[in-house]
């Protein structure tokens, strides 16, 4: 059996790599390294396959994210509702720009924002939402959408972990994943679902206005060269990394496809398991399976890690704490219980190799020792 791992970038990178090596070259041979034809050629491309009208390339996923709350306007002391169950991404940028975070819980099935929480936490004070497509499936963004429109609050899609993912509206309408909101944001770590083999992110929007104002943060605040109307940042996509997921965005749906093979594989041998809470799919939304992110009910979290790593199983706890009990963004606002559901997911919640090339002797292994891990600890 293959060595298995959390994600397996050297098998699919063998399979691609004619495609990727070619296309590396190319952009050697043209020294075009910043903002070349690759650069433009994969924004056209992704723009097409999302459906919207522009993409931002820029240099990571974080970046993406603060680069949305800066071309909206926010001013210090704007709150923005966000989870307490992310990568700390999310919230960090609200911070970092001096704007409040107000964090909620998740929705006990999905991991999503838990929509009435959101309602609940919103003051005159909030300005926007970020809700995040979690684990890679998106938030449940129709009643989002209308909470939004009535309170007069953006939203920003954390698309970091769903990138491809849809979620259809109840007039049939069907979106992707980073599509919906004022600005959706993406990052292309390698890991991700659509990943470079560096760093790179960007900003996905309908709106005419808000892509160019983007397009002038990431480049110093510069609109004509060398005049800085506002205060921007450096962020770029380089343009190896445009051609190599320009590649890799022609693989992309058949990679979900893979993601959701093995998702199924291991839901099949897991939902009879009365100690398992497998993922669950809301119908509305086309889960791309970014992680495959189990609950042990009642088993021992830790032992069964140490069992599962004896046998060569890597396993990942995605996120071991909730962001109001993280020392950097402890307030007075929150206390340990305050969000119930998000803490239960930490404390039980583990997540399986999920990638392109998991094979069925590597599955047949993942969940059979699982199986026996969970009887043993439970
Ligand atoms: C990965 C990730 C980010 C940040 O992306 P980077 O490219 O690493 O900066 C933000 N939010 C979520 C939910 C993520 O998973």
């Amino acid at each position: 059996m293959r060595d298995i791992r959390m994600v397996d970038l050297q098998l699919q990178y063998q399979k691609i790599k004619p495609e990727i090596d070619k296309e590396i070259q190319n952009v050697l041979e043209s020294t075009a390294f910043i903002n070349g034809p690759a650069v433009q050629r994969f924004q056209a491309d992704l723009e097409s396959y999302l459906g919207v009208k522009h993409v931002i390339p820029c240099g990571n996923g974080t970046d993406a994210l603060q680069v949305a709350l800066m071309a909206l306007g926010l001013q210090r002391g704007d709150e923005v509702i966000t989870s307490t169950f992310t990568f700390i991404a999310s919230a960090e940028v609200i911070a970092l720009l001096g704007l409040c975070p107000v964090l909620v819980d998740i929705d006990p099935n999905s991991f999503n924002l838990d929509v009435q929480a959101v309602e609940k936490a919103v003051t005159p004070r909030t300005k926007a939402i970020i809700p995040v497509h979690l684990f890679g499936q998106c938030a449940d963004m129709e009643p989002l959408m209308a909470l939004a429109k009535k309170r007069h609050l953006f939203i920003v899609e954390d698309a970091c972990q769903a990138i491809g993912s849809t979620y259809r509206f109840s007039d049939g309408r069907v979106c992707k994943a980073g599509t919906m909101g004022d600005f959706g944001c993406t990052s292309f770590f390698p890991s991700k679902n659509l990943g470079c083999y560096g760093d790179g992110g960007a900003l996905f929007t309908n709106s005419d206005e808000l892509a160019q104002k983007a397009r002038g943060i990431v480049n110093h605040g510069m609109f004509v060269r060398y005049y800085h109307e506002m205060v921007g940042v450096n962020s770029r996509l380089d343009s190896i990394q445009a051609a190599i997921l320009d590649v890799k965005l022609r693989h992309l749906d058949e990679y979900a496809e893979a993601r959701r093979k093995a998702a199924a594989y291991y839901t099949k041998a897991f939902s009879p398991c009365e100690g398992l809470q497998c993922p669950h799919t809301a119908p509305n939304t086309e889960h791309v399976f970014h992680q495959y992110t189990l609950l042990l009910k009642t088993a021992n979290r830790e032992k069964v890690i140490a069992y599962m790593n004896e046998r060569k199983v890597p396993v990942m706890i995605y996120y071991p704490v909730p962001l109001h009990e993280q020392k950097a963004y402890k307030d007075e606002r929150y206390r340990k219980g305050d969000f119930p559901v998000s803490e239960q997911v930490c404390r039980q919640c583990i997540s399986l190799p999920m990638h392109t090339e998991l094979d069925e002797e590597q599955l047949e292994h993942i969940t059979r020792n699982l199986l026996e891990a969970v009887k043993l600890y439970q």
